[in-house]
């Protein structure tokens, strides 16, 4: 099928890839010339594990391309997926400025009937903006083009992107109970045939609830987290271990063992910004979302717990000490800095007056522009945030060790070489990667999440 991808991010790019490697003639349109020309040149300009590959496959059988050309771009594509961002405005709700701006340029372009998906995470009833979006676009045109704006939205997450596009759980669809909403149906049905052999994982449901089903999801995930967390932040008061406590609700198969991992907070492009986007949709709509302003506002407060318990260490007045941090990225495998808890942390370091050395496997350069526009204000600040090569280059002089991603490299390090290349053996372990018993036995003074030893 020949299918057009508007925007060339994280979504758009492994959309577009996958659907180009099962065959499709597809074409990336993205307003970001350098990314094009990233892609053009054969480079990429996000980490995605076996995306590479994918995408140099297409592109050499002449299935995959980029362009900034709308008009053309547009005419490629029988199905046109909208997968631009949809950041947060200033009262939280999803900010559909580049949705709307996609659908006006697929209304001031198409050439025939078109199927327009919404891939973005948007709120109930953008769907019928688009489509009237669209609508007075061919009005002004004097074109009567038919089409259907389906909601498809995407539940790939990043640092397995492809991985999960290509074995999705579900496949959720929402469209139109009219003729062409039959239409758009049907092609969407044979455009994602090939991830359906083993059996089908597709759920039909109209585009209110499809729009609806994202946030919910993202939201529950969300829920989870800040509920261990809250849980674990009483752990560490009582003398319980929060691990301990997660297997043992984990195996009750009504609340399984997935998400149930204490940290310093959810970040990312997503949970962050969807939960904010839920509370903002009940708002307009008379419903307090109680549950998820708790969830919001513990995740606030998880962003600062390592800060507090290198406070309660170290006193308010960090100057004259240096930490090394393992781990930027929001979480492994991506090199998304985007609301990584990261961010606060070392934030509130350097503003204590400490000196940070840091180190992230994939973000790094990510990293550099990210800590560079927090920190524009703060030129002393930045001046004393280090990046480091490797993850023993932030040891030296350190007076303990931060540990905010769990790369799988983290997971196992040499201890011994670890304590000594420390200045002091202290480690604040905000993934919760170590046992604390073999760290006390170790040598190690040893702070977790929710790990505190029995008195
Ligand atoms: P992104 O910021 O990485 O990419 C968006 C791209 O759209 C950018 O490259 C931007 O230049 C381009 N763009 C903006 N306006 C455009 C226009 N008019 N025409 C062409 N290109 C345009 O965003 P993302 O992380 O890929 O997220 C996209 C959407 O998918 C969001 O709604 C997000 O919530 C949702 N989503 C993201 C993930 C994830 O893990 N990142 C997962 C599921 C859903």
């Amino acid at each position: 099928m020949k299918i057009t991808i508007v925007g060339t991010g994280y979504v758009g790019l492994v959309t577009g890839a996958c659907l180009a490697e099962i065959g499709n003639d597809v074409l990336c349109l993205d307003v970001d010339p350098k990314k094009i020309e990233v892609l053009n040149n054969g480079g990429i300009p996000i980490h995605e594990p076996g995306l590479k590959e994918i995408i140099d496959r297409s592109r050499a059988a002449g299935r995959l391309q980029f362009s900034t050309d709308v008009e053309a771009g547009v005419a490629h594509g029988d199905v046109q997926f909208i997968a631009v961002g949809t950041p947060p405005s200033e009262d939280g709700s999803a900010d559909l400025n580049y949705v709307l701006a996609a659908a006006r340029e697929i209304g001031r372009h198409m050439n025939g009937f078109k199927i327009v998906v919404d891939k973005s995470t948007v709120p109930v009833g953008t769907a019928q903006r688009v489509h009237e979006t669209i609508r007075t676009e061919l009005a002004r045109r004097g074109a009567a083009y038919g089409f259907s704006v389906v909601s498809n939205p995407e539940f790939l997450k990043e640092g397995a992107a492809v991985e999960d596009f290509m074995r999705p759980d579900r496949i959720v669809i929402g469209v139109d109970a009219d003729e062409t909403g039959h239409r758009a149906r049907e092609a969407m049905k044979r455009l994602y045939a090939p991830f359906n052999r083993n059996h089908d994982r597709t759920l039909y449901m109209d585009v209110r609830s499809a729009e609806f089903t994202k946030y919910a999801a993202n939201a529950m995930l969300a829920t989870r987290i800040s509920f261990m967390n809250e849980l674990a932040n009483l752990a560490d008061s009582v003398g319980a271990d929060i691990e301990s406590v997660r297997r043992g609700i984990g195996s009750d198969p009504r609340i399984g063992y997935h998400f149930l991992y204490a940290g310093t907070g959810y970040g990312g492009s997503c949970f962050p910004k969807d939960v904010r986007a839920l509370i903002q949709t009940g708002a307009e709509n008379g419903h307090a979302l109680r549950i998820l302003d708790a969830v919001e506002a513990v995740n606030d407060a998880q962003k600062h717990v390592l800060i507090h318990k290198i406070v309660e260490r170290f006193g308010e007045d960090l100057n004259g000490h240096t930490f090394a941090v393992w781990g930027l990225a929001f979480k492994p495998n991506t090199d998304d800095m985007r609301e990584a808890p990261s961010r606060t942390l070392i934030r509130g370091l350097l503003e204590r007056g400490a000196r940070v050395k840091a180190y992230d496997p994939v973000s790094m350069d990510a990293a550099r522009v990210a800590f560079a526009a927090d920190l524009d204000a703060s030129p002393d600040e930045r001046a004393r945030l280090t990046f480091v090569r490797t993850e023993g280059e932030a040891l030296p002089n350190a007076d303990a060790l931060l540990i905010v991603t769990e790369w799988k490299a983290f997971k196992s390090p040499d201890f011994a070489a670890l304590r000594t290349a420390l200045k002091t053996p202290i480690v604040f372990d905000g993934r919760n990667l170590y046992e604390p018993a073999t760290m006390l036995e170790q040598g190690f003074e040893y702070y977790a999440i929710g790990r505190a030893l029995p008195p």
